[in-house]
């Protein structure tokens, strides 16, 4: 969808009726299509074009703020795309992730399987190597 910003205020094409854009604002989550005046606002509920915003929004943070993230999403991709363990992951042992946890002291969990193995991390959860308690890792 054809998304273009001034001022907070996100102007996005009709899929529709090309050359006719709509103004949403991301805040109010409001948007000027008929099918958001008309429809979705009634039913407390936001239009295509606020979403395709909302979206638009999410990836860029996404994509400028946490490197991290971006690289434990494209490290999942590869896996998916070829079905396969990366090269990668096959290294990791539960000693990396045990000498992980030491010098943290305690890991955050889904910084944890964004950074190692998740099946490891499970099975080490399971055999009662490391411990979860509210999201944190620890080694028992
Ligand atoms: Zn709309």
């Amino acid at each position: 969808m054809n998304i273009k910003k001034s001022d907070g205020i996100y102007n996005v094409e009709s899929m529709s009726k090309k050359g006719t854009f709509y103004t949403v604002d991301a805040i109010k989550k409001t948007c000027s299509c008929p099918g958001f005046l008309f429809y979705a606002r009634r039913k407390g509920d936001v239009c295509k074009h606020v979403k395709a915003v909302l979206e638009y929004i999410a990836n860029l943070e996404y994509n400028t703020k946490d490197v991290t993230k971006k690289n434990a999403y494209s490290i999942k991709n590869k896996k998916n795309s070829d079905g396969k363990k990366t090269k990668k992951e096959k290294e990791i042992t539960e000693e990396d992730i045990l000498n992980y946890i030491r010098k943290n002291n305690e890991v955050d969990a889904i910084e944890l399987i964004e950074k190692y193995n998740e099946e490891l991390i499970n099975r080490m959860i399971k055999q009662g190597t490391i411990i979860e308690i509210k999201g944190k890792i620890k080694i028992v």
